[in-house]
């Protein structure tokens, strides 16, 4: 008899908690009609930004490269007249990309950042490949401030030790006994 109780509490108990459930405010958002406001560091779409000066952070150091766990991204190094590096193609293959950020946290130069822009699904592969010219934006992104030459100031943008937390160039034979 005390089974027959516990199976009949048993078969109500669901019903009771989903009747509940009819007078409480839904969860479920329809999306695409309704779109949610994603929090300030979600990791959706990658974007390359600029410094101060309106120049390309990214200086092709393949860090973020390194980094990423699944291989998507791919860029070729080159050098301007004055010696700065730049890449001269970047590419992204969103379709492999997963989002972690761990290039993000990589990157030297504050170049590569996420966004909260998630509407990029495509049903072609290929349209999910981004250059350069996708990638890059004309702002600093989250910090708009900063400008990875002044403070390493490696002798390419400015003469060497001028750089705002950078030592001037030591003579090695000054250091000698
Ligand atoms: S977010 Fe992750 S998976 Fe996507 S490109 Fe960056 S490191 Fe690779
Ligand atoms: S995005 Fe950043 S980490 Fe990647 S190559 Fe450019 S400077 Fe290096």
């Amino acid at each position: 008899m005390r089974n027959f109780w516990r199976d009949i509490k048993g078969t109500l108990q669901p019903f009771w908690i989903t009747l509940g459930y009819l007078f409480k405010k839904p969860v479920t958002i329809q999306y695409p009609e309704e779109k949610r406001t994603p929090p300030p560091r979600y990791r959706a779409r990658l974007v390359l930004t600029r410094d101060p000066n309106g120049g390309e952070r990214c200086v092709a150091c393949q860090l973020c490269s390194a980094a990423c766990p699944v291989d998507c991204i791919s860029m070729q190094a080159a050098e301007d007249e004055d010696g700065r590096r730049y890449a001269a193609w970047f590419r992204i293959n969103f379709s492999r990309c997963i989002f972690c950020g761990l290039c993000t946290e990589a990157c030297p130069t504050l170049a590569i950042q996420t966004t909260a822009d998630y509407e990029i699904c495509n049903r072609e592969v290929l349209n999910l490949v981004y250059e350069k010219q996708d990638l890059l934006i004309e702002s600093g992104g989250k910090d708009t401030e900063y400008n990875f030459y002044k403070h390493s100031g490696i002798g390419v943008a400015q003469v060497r030790g001028e750089g705002e937390e950078e030592h001037g160039p030591v003579d090695p034979k000054s250091l000698m006994p």
